[in-house]
């Protein structure tokens, strides 16, 4: 068996355990320099929080033991096809690769595709389900929030 497939039967089986104890079927791995760092299953129902994903749990989690935000270097191995949130969140945390066991057509017949969300967010905002709006908004009287955090950011280095 090679590495990625190991590694995708790892979150398969976290997901299976999740699912016996009344989770949602999902599992996730994070692996850096060929070793396991954080391993994550969907808390959702346990946790009544909407984020606590697979991939997000085995993020926060990868960070949290490297003490950093960013996990460069690392590649998710996921049971299912990531959600676009998800997916998001390894980008902006600078993951090299994720792979997945289950892809969204293996899991539309069982309600567990994320496809329609990312043919909607594929439209422009104003196309899309949810209501998106820019509502241009400044503080009186005080500095830019942005031009104010870089003059600061300049300041430290
Ligand atoms: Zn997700």
């Amino acid at each position: 068996m090679d590495n990625e497939t190991h590694f995708l039967c790892e979150a398969i089986e976290l997901a299976r355990t999740n699912s016996q104890n009344g989770g949602r079927p999902f599992g996730a791995v994070v692996v850096k320099d060929g070793e396991v760092i954080a391993t994550g299953v969907n808390e959702i129902l346990t946790t009544n929080d909407p984020t606590a994903h697979a991939e997000m749990t085995a993020l926060r989690l990868a960070s949290q033991k490297l003490k950093s935000p960013n996990l460069q270097g690392c590649t998710v191995y996921t049971s299912g096809h990531p959600c676009p949130m998800c997916m998001a969140a390894m980008r902006l945390a600078g993951v090299k690769a994720v792979s997945y066991a289950y892809s969204n057509d293996d899991g539309a017949p069982f309600g567990l595709s994320t496809a329609a969300i990312y043919e909607d967010l594929a439209k422009p905002f104003a196309e899309q389900s949810m209501t998106i709006r820019y509502v241009r908004t400044r503080l009186e009287n005080q500095p830019d929030l942005y031009a104010d955090w870089k003059r600061r950011q300049d300041k430290r280095s």
